[in-house]
């Protein structure tokens, strides 16, 4: 694949540099947001690694032009900023995963290929998934409330994927991870899904406590 490495820091971007090399990838290693910001947009590359803490600018601040773009290109945002708040940002923002710096290369190879998965997946269908106002394109990676866009980060998409493929059926918190962020901490989970209610519609998913979450279709039986 062909990465794009957003990291200021001189030792810890060799490193990375060589720890995908190793690992068979092409780098492209870019130290400033202001080149970044082409770079993210380049058709040639696959998936980006993005530090947040730029010297002239912030990655959050990419990250967000980049979606509001329709970008969907997997990125997994790599920080040292540990508060809660900042990793609710960077998810909110369209941040596919994210990694609290220090982090073993390892770790970071498998979350990549685990957002890149999750990326390629969506080539594989064309149905159209319906749940009241709200559509999802599989084919088109879109979703329209009453027929006005929805932006969705790539992790928030396949959530709502897997959720509307079972819909009326509760998805436990397992099954939810592992379609779309098989290689994340729980805690993200539950984040993930406040960001998806609030951009669609707030009782849209339903929490089912100790278990997971579920969308219940709308019935008119009976009324
Ligand atoms: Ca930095």
């Amino acid at each position: 694949m062909n990465i794009c490495l957003v990291e200021d820091d001189l030792l810890l971007g060799r490193a990375l540099q060589a720890a995908l090399e190793d690992a068979g990838h092409q780098v492209v290693w870019v130290r400033m947001a202001s080149n970044a910001r082409d770079w993210l947009r380049n058709e040639s590359i696959d998936a980006a690694v993005l530090d947040l803490g730029l010297p002239d600018g912030d990655g959050i601040e990419l990250l967000r032009s980049l979606r509001s773009q329709q970008s969907s290109l997997p990125v997994l945002v790599i920080t040292a900023r540990e508060a809660l708040d900042q990793r609710l940002l960077g998810l909110d923002a369209g941040a596919d995963d994210y990694l609290v710096k220090p982090f073993a290369t390892e770790e970071l190879l498998a979350r990549l290929r685990a957002v890149v998965r999750r990326g390629g997946n969506w080539l594989d269908t064309d149905a159209k998934l319906q749940s009241g106002a709200l559509v999802l394109d599989e084919q088109r990676v879109t979703v329209t409330k009453d027929g006005q866009a929805v932006q969705l980060s790539p992790t928030e998409f396949a959530l709502l994927r897997e959720l509307l493929r079972h819909k009326n059926r509760v998805r436990t918190r397992r099954q939810l991870e592992a379609a779309a962020m098989p290689d994340s901490d729980s805690q993200s989970l539950d984040v993930h899904i406040s960001n998806l209610r609030r951009k669609t519609q707030r009782d849209f998913i339903r929490t089912v406590r100790g278990v997971g979450y579920v969308i219940e279709e709308p019935t008119t039986q009976g009324l």
